[in-house]
């Protein structure tokens, strides 16, 4: 038994008590609802009025204690000691949870004796459950990444009465819209089969522009050679696994704080199911096995990476906008298969880094639903004027692993309106459209 810092009556009679007095309400700090909570300044001033503290000190003792002995926990982060905001343990809602906080994916990676690319198969039942997460790589950033978008085990809560509004897929469509109903008292569930915060905070904007810093850092130092910083063809060096690693710990930093599990469930008080939805039923979802009904339903399930079925790809490795930011080392040559604003947008990344990029379209225009012929013309000239070799109405004939070539790994031939090309490349990324579609089966 352990007794409070400040006075004679223990810590779990303190709780006791205080569970006992203390008066909860739902309270909503920064449009966010915390419910079943109350004030630290009212736990201070409860503990002294029912006299487990005979001053505001030592009831602060008493607080503080009841926070190292995990009865109660703060859900806000604040300085404000007026504002901080407190809930016990035992009153939080199960809106799904991790069942042992310790079975990290630092302990998985630690079992793979540290091989980043681990096969999950035989070290947990993981990858069967969740056939939908794709393209796992662990080193210490994306650990923590996972940790926090899509931990090593989890919980569904139990289904309690119909939803009032069901939400598949957390991208930022789905957890806007899912943040967004809480806030009007509805009562939520979230789905999502593969990883929080969907593209915009695993494979977009956030990881793309982590990436296109670097490329103009290195951009910048080329172009500071016109007044005269001397950088040598042959010394000149960049590190992938450096830029890349630079990219996974600026994610493992950013999406955590806006896509987490526990700021859904233990925060917005969303009830969170990991698992691919599917409907059953009118008004009826089923998902990891559990039957949710709702009132309303919201699907944003985004977009899906389809690979193209070209000859001899599926002989030769290659990247896709999912897995680019696993690369570990510099390629001198790079081959982008695909057309539209992500392709394009790799492309000058790329080169401006430094290695040889040349863009394979298929469509004859590279932003197919640019307003203006004036734009795709503007972003042909850009590219070509960086330094990338573009070609457009791309037919791809054929992939080969290349035996002849010294520093050259893969050979694509092409049919570029008539003319038959081979171009040799070190590495291939899969760049094509997204494909909108609703995976439903029913
Ligand atoms: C490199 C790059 C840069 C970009 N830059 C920008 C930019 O600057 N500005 C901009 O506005 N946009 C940008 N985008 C586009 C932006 O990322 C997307 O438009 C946006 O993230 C889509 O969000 P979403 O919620 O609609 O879909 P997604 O993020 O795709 O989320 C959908 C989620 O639904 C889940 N899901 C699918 N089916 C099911 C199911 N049956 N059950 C459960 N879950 C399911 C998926 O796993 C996924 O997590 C960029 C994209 C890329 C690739």
């Amino acid at each position: 038994m352990e007794e409070g810092k400040g006075g004679c009556i223990t810590i779990e009679d303190a709780y006791d008590m205080l569970y006992m007095h203390i008066h909860r309400e739902d309270i909503t700090y920064k449009g966010k609802k915390y419910k079943k909570s109350f004030y630290f300044k009212d736990g201070l001033k409860c503990l002294t009025k029912i006299k487990v503290a005979q001053n505001e000190e030592s009831a602060k003792d008493y607080m503080e204690g009841l926070i190292e002995s995990n009865y109660i926990y703060l859900l806000n982060n604040t300085q404000n000691t007026n504002e901080i905001i407190c809930r016990f343990h035992k009153d939080s809602p199960d809106h799904g949870h991790q069942p042992d906080k310790s079975k990290t994916w630092s302990l998985v990676l630690k079992q793979a004796k540290g091989n980043p690319f681990i096969s999950l198969k035989g070290i947990t039942d993981f990858k069967e459950k969740c056939p939908f997460v794709t393209s796992m790589y662990l080193d210490q950033y994306n650990c923590k990444l996972y940790d926090a978008i899509r931990p090593v085990e989890w919980v569904d809560p139990i289904p309690e009465g119909p939803y009032d509004v069901i939400i598949i897929g957390a991208g930022m469509g789905g957890m806007t819209a899912a943040i967004k109903a809480v806030q009007h008292n509805f009562k939520v569930a979230l789905i999502e089969r593969s990883y929080m915060g969907g593209e915009h905070y695993n494979t977009g904007m956030i990881t793309f522009n982590v990436l296109e810093h670097c490329a103009e850092i290195i951009q910048k130092l080329n172009e500071a050679q016109t007044l005269g910083l001397e950088i040598s063809k042959d010394t000149w060096k960049l590190s992938m696994k450096k830029v890349m690693e630079q990219v996974r710990q600026k994610r493992a930093h950013i999406a955590p704080e806006f896509c987490s599990v526990f700021s859904f469930t233990d925060t917005y008080g969303v009830d969170l199911y990991l698992g691919n939805a599917k409907f059953i039923g009118p008004q009826t979802i089923i998902v990891n096995s559990k039957i949710l009904q709702y009132s309303k339903a919201i699907i944003a399930t985004g977009s899906q990476l389809t690979i193209p079925k070209l000859e001899g790809l599926s002989d030769v490795p290659y990247y896709t906008i999912e897995t680019i930011y696993n690369m570990t080392k510099r390629p001198n040559s790079l081959v982008i298969y695909g057309w539209g604003q992500v392709a394009c947008a790799y492309a000058q990344v790329f080169q401006r880094m430094r290695i040889d990029v040349t863009l394979l379209s298929e469509e004859k225009k590279l932003l197919k639903c640019a307003t203006s012929e004036g734009i795709n013309k503007y972003t042909e000239h850009t590219l070509k004027y960086l330094g990338v070799k573009v070609f457009t109405g791309v037919t791809i004939i054929g992939i080969d692993n290349n035996k002849e070539g010294k520093n050259v790994s893969y050979a694509i031939s092409v049919d570029v309106k008539g003319v038959k090309y081979v171009i040799n490349c070190q590495a291939i990324l899969i760049a094509t459209p997204k494909t909108v579609g609703v995976l439903f089966d029913s």
